[in-house]
């Protein structure tokens, strides 16, 4: 595995229109499909932005330790199963995850070397705007995100990025731009390769 890169932000950002446009820009990581809880939304398929699962199989999986974190948010449950750090170990890619302050937090302890970006929307204003045009939820509901927004966003600083959300192809690029700079961190699998491979050619002569 390259770079263990994680996306949070609080619910109606944008995260995941953002999250696509990088998918479809460019396939070259595997995306980590959480297990949750919660129902399919909107045209949400199953394996393709999360695991559809009941309360009970979930608590099977991690009382299995097969979550390298899980958290509950609202009122249900997400966890991020081991075997993408596998896929994407075996594959040499970056692995991508989307989750939430908790579950970065966690990780950030487990993988010191991950690249963590927070995404947010530019105002209180916009966030209420897009969770209404997400459509599917009540204004109690709405209220209540909104409060655990501020709370979240609070911890901004214990990412290494920050991507506000204003316009959504300004938005995709600069995500896109921190992508392809963790790919040149001397930290990289990769990058340690070729100066390894470059090095070699001075031993020769
Ligand atoms: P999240 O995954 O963070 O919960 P979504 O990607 O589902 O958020 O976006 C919430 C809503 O906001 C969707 O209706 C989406 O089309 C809209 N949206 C996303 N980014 C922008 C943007 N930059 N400007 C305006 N609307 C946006
Ligand atoms: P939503 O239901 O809006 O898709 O997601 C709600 C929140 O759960 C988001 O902040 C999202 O990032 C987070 N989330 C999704 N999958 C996981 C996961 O596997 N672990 C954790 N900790 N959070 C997750």
């Amino acid at each position: 595995m390259n770079q263990v890169i994680i996306v949070s932000a609080p619910s109606g950002s944008g995260k995941s229109t953002l999250v696509n446009n990088l998918k479809r820009r460019e396939g070259e990581f595997v995306f980590s499909v959480s297990y949750t809880t919660r129902s399919p939304r909107g045209d949400e398929m199953e394996g393709r932005e999360y695991h559809f699962v009941t309360r009970e199989s979930f608590l099977t999986m991690r009382d299995r330790d097969e979550f390298v974190e899980w958290a509950q948010v609202f009122d249900d449950f997400y966890g991020t199963h081991r075997r993408y750090f596998a896929v994407a170990a075996a594959e040499k890619k970056d692995l991508l995850l989307d989750i939430d302050v908790q579950g970065a937090q966690k990780l950030r302890e487990k993988y010191p070397d991950a690249v963590s970006i927070f995404i947010l929307a530019p105002s209180r204003e916009e966030l209420v705007k897009r969770l209404q045009h997400r459509g599917d939820v009540s204004e109690e509901v709405i209220r209540k995100r909104v409060a655990k927004a501020a709370l979240e966003i609070e911890e901004y600083s214990r990412y290494d990025y920050v991507v506000v959300n204003d316009d959504v192809d300004t938005a995709t690029d600069r995500l896109y731009s921190i992508v392809k700079s963790a790919r040149i961190r001397t930290r990289d699998a990769g990058v340690q390769n070729t100066v390894q491979g470059i090095l070699r050619t001075f031993e020769q002569r």
